[in-house]
């Protein structure tokens, strides 16, 4: 079984349309993908009937934008939520706000040295779509100003840069609360990925185990080794769920679907915990 349960749409910043991720995914030789955009969940039905079309296993899921007490960013992946609990939709409405407003920001300090804008950077985002650094990395490739979205990334969308501007989203404890009320399963994403800017304590983990934290994704590429022997012995400790998978986002990032794996085990125990929504399997 080859189980990728981590990858974004055009719903938020990968490239394909859920449908086309789901076809990707089967062209991949996956036995089961996860559709986790940024924030949102609006991808899911055409997720589900193009899956169901193709034969291919579907776990609906959502990556949740975090940021912990002392600015760290954290990414919570969810599992099999209901789609319409109230109080998670509010604080995912919020968020995409403050995504916008952030953007801008960004956008506007560019504009003092590149040449873009924000109608420049809506041509490269789907209406609707949860927007982020990799849509403004798009417009900066069609205005030449870079090659691709991790030359963008390297550089002037860095969180070392001087154009880059954070945004206030929900403490990871309070994430994994909702989750859990939603009847989801929540999988703290990718929680060792040095390269992308700080990691969290050890202190965060244990709040979020605290909180009712259900996972860890060790096998993600940004995890460094230290950190994915240090995340094994935690798992080991509080006998979590354990993840691994691609974070695909289509042409616009290296990660290859399928690249990392999922145990089945691991997946069963994902569905034998949610109550929220079903999995296509
Ligand atoms: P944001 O949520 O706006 O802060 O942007 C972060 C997103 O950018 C993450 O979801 C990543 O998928 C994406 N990202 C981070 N590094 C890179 C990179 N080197 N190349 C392409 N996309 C990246
Ligand atoms: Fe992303
Ligand atoms: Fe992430
Ligand atoms: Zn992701």
């Amino acid at each position: 079984m080859r189980i990728d349960l981590h990858a974004h749409s055009n719903v938020s910043d990968g490239t394909e349309t859920p449908g086309d991720l789901i076809r990707a995914a089967q062209a991949a030789g996956l036995d089961v993908v996860a559709l986790t955009d940024h924030d949102q969940t609006t991808g899911w039905d055409e997720a589900r009937q193009v899956a169901a079309e193709c034969g291919i296993g579907f776990v609906p899921g959502m990556e949740i934008t975090c940021q912990d007490t002392t600015g760290i960013s954290v990414h919570l992946l969810c599992y099999l939520q209901d789609p319409e609990y109230q109080p998670l939709l509010d604080e995912l409405a919020e968020s995409r706000g403050s995504r916008v407003v952030r953007a801008r920001r960004i956008v506007d300090l560019l504009a003092e040295d590149f040449p873009i804008n924000w109608d420049l950077v809506n041509e490269h985002c789907q209406p609707g779509a949860t927007v982020g650094r990799p849509h403004i990395a798009d417009a900066l490739v069609s205005a030449g100003v870079v090659e691709d979205r991790n030359e963008a990334f390297a550089h002037v969308l860095s969180t070392r840069s001087k154009y880059y501007v954070s945004h206030p989203s929900i403490d990871p404890r309070d994430a994994v609360r909702l989750v859990r009320e939603a009847g989801g399963v929540s999988v703290f994403a990718h929680p060792m990925a040095s390269s992308r800017g700080r990691v969290v304590p050890e202190s965060t983990f244990h709040d979020m185990i605290d909180a009712g934290l259900h996972g860890l994704e060790i096998d993600h590429r940004d995890n460094s080794a230290e950190g994915k022997v240090f995340l094994r012995a935690l798992a080991a400790e509080h006998d979590l769920i354990v993840t691994g998978a691609s974070d695909y986002h289509g042409t616009g990032k290296l990660n290859r679907l399928g690249e990392n794996l999922t145990e089945p085990e691991m997946l069963e125990r994902i569905v034998a915990t949610a109550t929220g929504s079903p999995a296509l399997l």
